[in-house]
């Protein structure tokens, strides 16, 4: 404030206080909607539809659990409210040679998405043996293989009344490997997706800019099924379909935000060769954004744009952003349209020295998680509910 204007200013308050003029008090702030929304999500609901999730195995692409999965995740959305149900269509043939191929690296320091590697590192590998899952249920239910050919994923978007046709993609992947129950990767991601959908479904939440809910299919084959969309809707962006219906079925991409494994931060590999049995204290949500997409910097931006939604309306852990995005549905888009991924661990540095033991291992079932698991998923939920519903213009109708 230059000095003139501050004069100004002092005249200005004198003409409301020295001559006995009574000023209104200020008005009290509006409560923020947004945490009204948030207290929507609750430990419990959440846990309960990962255990949803998990009674269809690891829900691996090309089978009949995969699909019986598929039509519950969107029977589900249905009842939310989210009925404008559609599904993406594509063919899946794997290739060839064995193995999802990330490519020769001879530096040991460097780790997946162009990160640095420190401390001490248990390899990741993925369990293809049945035997190894001990509890002969689950392996009969894990038993039938997969089968080349027709593959689909599900969506459905709420409307946006100001902007029908500009939209945020929140995202997870539905299906897994490893014959466990695939709760954490990822049934942790796709729970938060369809929660977010609930609420954002519910007849009293309006919001300005669209929101579509996508669980894809074919994520532990490559990104498959995330590819088929980007490759067949891409180019649908924007387009008023039928002309002047006001209908948008491709709203213009404006951010996509991908959940991938949110439960277990217990830290490091300690010196043994072992991972501590509980939560970390410190555990975080890490949000990433890949430094050489062509959108980095806009990434970069919507990454600490939810950064700062955890603080304000995550209840227990603090969210932390990373340059190295990586290995998840995210990538596909991320030279279109600002890209994030939003996890348990950074994928490179963290996950790729094994902080996580039960990454696409039999293990990764339900009940090995505890409630302070759970929970660093549910901080996960809010953190995007909050930032979702500020980037859309988030409102809440009273008596509705
Ligand atoms: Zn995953």
């Amino acid at each position: 404030m230059s000095i003139r204007s501050m004069h100004v200013f002092a005249v200005c308050v004198c003409v409301g206080s020295c001559f006995g003029q009574q000023t209104p008090p200020p008005p009290a702030p509006a409560a923020d909607p947004i945490v009204a929304m948030v207290g929507r999500l609750d430990l419990d609901r959440y846990k309960e539809t990962i255990k949803g999730l998990t009674q269809f195995g690891d829900r691996r692409q090309g089978t009949d659990r995969n699909r019986a999965a598929i039509d519950w995740v969107e029977a589900k959305l249905k009842s939310y409210g989210c009925t404008n149900t559609e599904r993406i269509r594509y063919n899946y043939q794997p290739p060839e040679s064995a193995g999802r191929g990330r490519g020769a690296n001879n530096d040991p320091t460097v780790g997946p998405g162009g990160s640095r590697r420190r401390g001490y590192r248990i390899t990741e590998a993925v369990n293809n043996d049945p035997m190894k899952q001990p509890d002969v249920k689950l392996r009969e239910l894990n038993s039938q293989p997969s089968t080349p050919g027709p593959r689909e994923e599900v969506y459905c978007t709420k409307i946006g009344t100001a902007h029908p046709d500009e939209m945020y993609i929140v995202a997870a992947h539905m299906d897994g490997i490893g014959w466990g129950e695939a709760a954490d990767d990822d049934g942790s991601g796709t729970a938060l997706v369809m929660e977010l959908a609930r609420i954002f479904s519910s007849s009293d939440v309006t919001t300005e800019r669209s929101i579509r809910f996508a669980l894809w299919n074919n994520e532990e084959t490559g990104l498959t099924g995330a590819r088929a969309y980007v490759d067949q809707r891409k180019d649908l962006q924007g387009i008023e379909s039928p002309p002047g219906s006001g209908q948008y079925p491709e709203p213009k991409w404006l951010g996509m935000i991908q959940h991938d494994m949110l439960l277990f931060d217990h830290g490091m590999p300690l010196p043994d060769g072992t991972i501590p049995r509980k939560q970390r204290p410190e555990a975080d949500i890490n949000i990433e954004y890949q430094v050489n997409a062509k959108l980095s910097d806009a990434a970069m931006i919507l990454a600490h744009k939810f950064q700062l939604a955890d603080d304000k309306y995550a209840s227990d852990y603090p969210a932390n952003v990373g340059p190295h995005m990586t290995n998840t549905d995210s990538t596909p888009f991320m030279d279109l349209t600002p890209a994030i991924s939003i996890r348990e661990d950074e994928r490179g540095a963290q996950l790729g020295n094994g902080w996580d033991p039960q990454h696409h291992q039999p293990t990764d079932v339900y009940s090995t998680y505890s409630d302070d698991d759970f929970r660093l998923g549910l901080n996960a939920a809010q953190t995007t509910l909050g930032a979702i519903a500020q980037l859309t213009g988030a409102k809440l109708e009273a008596g509705k």
